[in-house]
């Protein structure tokens, strides 16, 4: 495995339940979106303290899948055996109850619909990995860094034993206006693509002959009625054959953004121009801080609403 990533010591690859990807694809559309959104979140590791509440009954749901999942596997992952699915719901949600319980009863809906699937868990949360290199760019000067991707759960295919990547999705309202594998939106298509290609890559350089066949959305509603349905999200090939040039590109991005602030550079707040201060999923979380009238008043923002995790990136 290459020994950097962004020329620090190599960050440990999570694999939590509730964990973001170290160098995910949100990452690199953060970079792409605006530098100051890339700023706060991915090098001074700002998370809000009260995230939105849709995320938290998200994360919940999620972590109710996991823990199922997890126990089809032929071992245990580590998360599973450090701490329950009840004491990690505790973790992200203290407070409300009415939310943890709502997502217990959301995915045990699901397991009814769901009973007899016709595919079995390999993966359950867990992060894969791969060079520039390995994605298409061999002889790129980046071609050594990394980048990754999270997938909720890979699964084996009956009768192929093909691999697929199921991505679960929550929603308010059935058939609200989410990006979905129907509508083929864009941010669907990049996520799919993305976590595809490098998922191949992973399956490559392990010698698993069985190819990644494709990635499955499962969209669920959050409060009753329960409403579930799966649908293979058609990957346009263009899309495919764009990742590493993509990914290329954010690198780079990510690399001069990094030398500029080494240089004492503020970021720019070009989200502004691109749409990403206030877009249909609400306002970017760094709104407040942004429009904050003074420094002071910016610094009092980040401090009461916002904690920092380390990114292990230093400047
Ligand atoms: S509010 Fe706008 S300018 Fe500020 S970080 Fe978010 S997207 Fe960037």
């Amino acid at each position: 495995m290459p020994a950097h990533i962004l020329g620090e010591p190599l960050v440990q690859l999570r694999s939590n339940p509730d964990g973001p990807s170290t160098r995910g694809g949100h990452r690199l559309q953060s970079i792409a979106t605006c530098e100051m959104h890339w700023f706060l979140r991915y090098v001074l590791g700002c998370r809000e303290v009260f995230p939105k509440p849709w995320l938290v009954q998200g994360t919940l749901f999620h972590l109710c899948a996991a823990y199922y999942y997890a126990e089809q596997l032929v071992r245990l992952p580590d998360w599973a055996l450090e701490r329950t699915l009840t004491q990690r719901m505790r973790d992200v949600c203290p407070h409300i109850e009415e939310w943890r319980q709502g997502a217990v009863d959301c995915f045990a809906a699901y397991k009814r619909e769901h009973e007899n699937e016709p595919f079995r868990a390999i993966a359950v949360e867990v992060e894969r990995w791969a060079t520039l290199g390995e994605l298409g760019h061999p002889d790129h000067h980046l071609r050594d860094e990394l980048v990754t991707c999270k997938n909720d759960l890979e699964v084996a295919l009956p009768e192929t034993g093909e691999i697929g990547i199921v991505d679960f999705k929550t929603q308010a309202l059935h058939g609200s206006s989410f990006p979905s594998a129907v509508d083929g939106a864009w941010r669907i298509d990049w996520q799919a693509a993305y976590n595809l290609t490098i998922t191949r890559a992973h399956y490559r350089r392990e010698g698993i002959k069985e190819p990644v066949r494709g990635f499955m959305i499962v969209r669920a509603t959050r409060k009753p009625p329960f409403k579930f349905d799966r649908s293979v999200v058609p990957v346009a090939q263009g899309i495919y054959t764009q990742v590493p040039g993509l990914v290329a590109l954010a690198l780079e991005n990510e690399n001069r953004l990094l030398a500029s602030l080494r240089r004492r550079e503020k970021p720019r707040r070009d989200g502004v121009l691109r749409g990403a201060c206030y877009s249909r999923y609400g306002a970017c979380e760094f709104a407040g801080v942004c429009s904050a009238p003074s420094v002071e008043a910016k610094k009092s923002e980040l401090e009461t609403n916002f904690v920092r995790h380390d990114t292990g990136i230093k400047l």
